[in-house]
């Protein structure tokens, strides 16, 4: 039964905690909504367009891809897009993270190499998927950025180094993938000397008209496969002879 001391209890008490139970609330009913959203993104963007690895469609449906893009462009996290990240740069759209993804046919003990961390989306999705991830990215505030991010969700497998990712990073090389997520114009050697035998490495090649390559290196020798057409920013860096 409540007595009057109940009564004045909770007449002090219900004003203080009322906003913080509405919040909490609000929040879990957030949540909810971006998971319903992961999943349909899952369905109709990934599963439809062919993406078929388990894991990568289980890491693409786990990893919280709203808190990866800008706050005031969140509800936007799972459309069928590329959305801007500042720095007048952009996260890829789902598909063309899981299709990367699938790509390096990962096993689960590999080390990967990223370059252009931007968001640490990608990078996040490897983190569920391996062992280590070691990624660069030359824009200081996104690198950042992406740090904080990444450690706020969780990963503690994901290294972020500020440079230009042209010449890897050799101190942890070699490597079994490496993905790149911005556009040279032509393969750089060092990533190339970077990859491990029996590794695979996927990158956008190209200024204006940019192929997705998939490179495996067998017995030292380097065999190319051509994906589909894409669209990526360039990669930049100081002007390379010989590019
Ligand atoms: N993988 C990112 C998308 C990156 S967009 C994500 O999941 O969000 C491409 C990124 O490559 C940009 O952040 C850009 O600053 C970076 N970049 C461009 N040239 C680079 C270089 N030479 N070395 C490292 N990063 C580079």
């Amino acid at each position: 039964m409540l007595t009057k001391f109940h009564l004045r209890e909770i007449a002090i008490f219900l004003p203080v905690f009322l906003p913080f139970l509405i919040l909490a609330n609000c929040n879990k009913e957030e949540a909810l909504d971006y998971e319903k959203a992961r999943r349909r993104m899952v369905e109709n963007q990934l599963k439809a367009r062919g993406v078929k690895d388990k894991k990568v469609l289980e890491a693409m449906g786990k990893v919280p891809r709203h808190l990866f893009v800008p706050e005031d462009i969140r509800h936007l996290a799972y459309a069928d897009r590329p959305l801007p990240i500042g720095e007048g740069q952009t996260i890829s759209q789902p598909y063309i993270v899981a299709l990367m993804t699938e790509c390096l046919s990962l096993k689960g003990n590999e080390k990967v190499l990223e370059i252009g961390t931007g968001s640490g989306y990608q990078a996040a999705v490897l983190a569920e998927l391996v062992d280590s991830i070691f990624t660069i990215e030359i824009i200081e505030d996104l690198a950042m950025r992406a740090r904080k991010t990444l450690s706020k969700v969780g990963y503690t497998n994901v290294f972020v180094k500020v440079g230009d990712g042209y010449f890897g990073w050799p101190e942890h090389a070699p490597f079994d993938g490496i993905i790149v997520t911005c556009a040279p114009e032509s393969i750089p050697q060092p990533l190339i000397d970077q990859l491990s035998e029996g590794g695979r490495m996927v990158i956008p090649v190209g200024d204006y008209y940019q192929m997705l390559k998939l490179i495996l290196k067998e017995n030292g020798r380097l065999i190319e496969k051509e994906i589909i057409p894409v669209l990526f920013v360039p990669m930049k860096g100081e002007i390379r002879k010989g590019d």
